[in-house]
């Protein structure tokens, strides 16, 4: 690399940092990492002039099925560089690329197609590895999820599912069907994030999910049991439990659409934004105009439709995924939820990574970390992104 591009200092930025907004200072870059943050002699750097934008730590983005017209299904390299390339366009720096429910074969070609992007993703948004989202659901609550392929945990399946990859960091199930919950403690075993997604369980089994390692709520409120009565008895659901049970994070599709603006403030209030992380969980709509879409593979996709901002079934009954992109979440979440903008962008930064065990070393502009940093103006419309140092996105197009 020239030496000359490996060094950066960017400028006349409003830094946000995990508990403030500093209004001047620089942030310096080398060799793809953050080395001072304030004011130091830097030789031989590119000087960036942010312009008075705000310079915030990337967007990691923990549940993302598409964008840009592509979808991690379609099972193919091109279709993983066109999602992270189009993320990147609005603020997000890394990503877990999600499946759909799938025929195995499918899963296993797009687990192949991962590996071969990952080694040429030099333009896009980082991919921190696999989430697999199904197929062990409740049938009742599967959403948008294809019925035909959702089935009970399997430990032959779900051992050579994980055998055959190394890059899976999360799986999302229901805790309530028979084997799930040695399911978890399989994960966890592995070192992979277990989360409860599209389920109907009653407190009783949050808890024992708990306990056997699942420890996150996948797309808060959408898919999952609420309060409940069988034979005029009252239960807690799966939205009741994760309130109560502080350890449990979630994950919030903050895009104004799936949940409204009560909603959104009751999770800050509850969880604390500690707690949450902002998910598109985009299909290969987002980032492309309204219409007609396809939800999953190209291949044995469902039909969809893009109106009001979000992607619904045909028939209206269902959202069918959002067309959320993460500078918009942060903008929605602050608006609506009335959160201050560097508790916005930390729920969409720092609480994210430090919920894959990545906060180490991204999350936060902080020296010794890697250089994920967007600019973006007053209403979040992001002007320049960059990723590990590598400036993907609006080039000295900024500010000035
Ligand atoms: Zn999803």
């Amino acid at each position: 690399m020239d030496p000359l591009m490996a060094r950066y200092i960017l400028t006349n930025a409003r830094i946000i940092t995990p508990f403030r907004i500093l209004d001047g200072g620089n942030v310096y870059v080398e060799d793809g990492k953050i080395v001072h943050v304030g004011e130091t002699d830097m030789a031989d750097a590119q000087v960036i002039d942010a312009g008075g934008c705000y310079l915030s730590p990337g967007f990691i983005d923990l549940h993302v099925h598409g964008g840009g017209g592509a979808d991690f299904m379609d099972g193919t390299p091109e279709a993983f560089l066109t999602i992270a390339e189009t993320h990147a366009r609005y603020g997000t720096t890394a990503l877990v690329p999600t499946t759909l429910t799938a025929e195995t074969d499918d899963l296993l070609a797009t687990l192949d197609a991962y590996t071969a992007a990952r080694r040429v993703n030099t333009r896009g948004a980082a991919f921190l590895g696999m989430h697999l989202e199904g197929p062990y659901f409740a049938l009742s609550q599967r959403g948008a999820q294809d019925p035909r392929y959702i089935r009970n945990p399997d430990p032959a399946e779900y051992q050579r599912i994980l055998d055959y990859s190394p890059d899976i960091v999360r799986w999302s199930a229901a805790p309530e069907l028979p084997g799930a919950l040695a399911f978890g403690r399989c994960l966890k075993e592995r070192g992979v994030l277990a989360a409860l997604a599209h389920t109907d369980a009653v407190y009783d089994e949050v808890v024992a999910a708990v306990e056997s390692g699942y420890s996150l709520a996948t797309h808060f409120y959408s898919a999952m049991s609420g309060v409940m009565r069988r034979n005029a008895f009252r239960y807690a659901g799966v939205i009741e439990s994760v309130y109560l049970l502080d350890e449990i994070d979630v994950e919030v599709i903050a895009d104004g659409v799936h949940l409204p603006a009560p909603l959104l403030k009751l999770i800050y209030k509850v969880k604390g934004i500690d707690r949450i992380a902002l998910i598109t969980d985009a299909m290969r709509a987002a980032g492309m105009p309204p219409g007609e879409s396809i939800l999953g593979s190209e291949k044995n996709g469902l039909r969809v439709i893009v109106e009001d901002g979000v992607a619904k079934l045909p028939d209206r009954t269902s959202f069918a995924g959002s067309v959320a992109t993460a500078n918009r979440l942060v903008r929605t979440f602050r608006d609506l939820a009335a959160v201050p903008l560097h508790e916005a962008v930390r729920a969409a930064s720092l609480t994210p990574a430090r919920i894959m065990g990545i906060d180490t070393r991204k999350g936060s502009i902080a020296v010794g970390k890697d250089a994920d940093l967007v600019l973006f103006d007053e209403n979040i419309d992001v002007r320049w992104t960059m990723v590990e140092g590598r400036v993907v996105f609006g080039g000295r197009a900024h500010g000035a």
